[in-house]
């Protein structure tokens, strides 16, 4: 589904992302782990064209879409959460939910086909009741809790309607028990709707227990790739990652 050939980004000096190759397949969870300035939310800025490549190609579908702005991207299916809240605070959750939904331009075909004789609003509802946040229908954003601000940012997200979406750890500064739901709710959701996901994810249990694949980024560099039981027991990704103990 997206493919990087010799992905490239340079900070001056700094080699962010150095000749990564990635591939994702169509369907399921693909977590991308490694230690804090492994290159990860690098990564998702430019697969989402956020940051510009200093080298490389990133194929969607097999067209390039290196370069490309971030609306454009949008439109060809693919959209993201951030690391760093993007919420309209001013607003309220159903409004939040409904300024994300409108801005479909109704261009592509829609991968949400039972809901497309559905209006902007009733769409809306319909997400805000998977995300249990019917509740706070009315309430600001700014006034939300933080886990509920979370789940409204992966809602917005998922009101564009992409066919592959890219999470930035969308758990991070939760419980433990709150991640593990939220996480199941947002697998639930993805899969009802066939949206491919690609997760950063710093709580390494919850990466074995979601993820299909996983990709291990060190210093920029793709470290190893395996199914959860493979990177579980590699030496070299004990080493660089999960026996340090340290913040993915
Ligand atoms: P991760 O998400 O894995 O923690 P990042 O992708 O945020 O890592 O950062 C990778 C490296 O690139 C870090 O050393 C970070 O300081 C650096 N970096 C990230 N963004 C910029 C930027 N806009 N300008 C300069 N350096 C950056
Ligand atoms: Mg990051």
């Amino acid at each position: 589904m997206l493919e990087t050939r010799n992905l490239t980004k340079q900070f001056g000096a700094l080699t962010a992302v150095n000749d990564v190759d990635l591939r994702i397949e169509r369907d399921g969870i693909h977590s991308v782990i490694g230690p804090n300035g492994a290159g990860k939310s690098t990564l998702f800025h430019l697969l989402t064209g956020y940051l510009e490549p200093t080298n490389g190609e990133i194929l969607y579908d097999g067209e390039d879409i290196s370069g490309l702005a971030p609306r454009t991207i949008v439109t060809k299916g693919i959209s993201r959460s951030f690391q760093i809240s993007d919420l309209f605070d001013g607003l309220t959750v159903g409004e939040n939910l409904r300024i994300a939904t409108q801005s479909l331009d109704g261009n592509r075909n829609s991968m949400w086909r039972n809901a497309d004789s559905l209006s902007t609003t009733e769409q809306a509802d319909a997400l805000m009741a998977e995300l249990e946040l019917s509740e706070f229908a009315e309430t600001r954003a700014d006034a939300l809790s933080h886990g509920d601000r979370r789940k409204l940012e992966v809602g917005l997200a998922i009101a564009v309607e992409p066919d592959l979406m890219l999470l930035d750890e969308p758990t991070a500064g939760m419980g433990k028990e709150g991640s593990v739901r939220m996480v199941q709710t947002i697998r639930r959701i993805a899969a009802e709707r066939d949206i491919t996901l690609v997760v950063i994810e710093h709580d390494i249990e919850i990466v074995m227990q979601i993820s299909d694949r996983i990709t291990v980024l060190n210093r920029g560099e793709i470290l190893t790739e395996g199914e959860p039981a493979e990177i579980q027991s590699d030496e070299d990704v004990q080493e660089a990652y999960i026996g340090t103990g340290e913040e993915a």
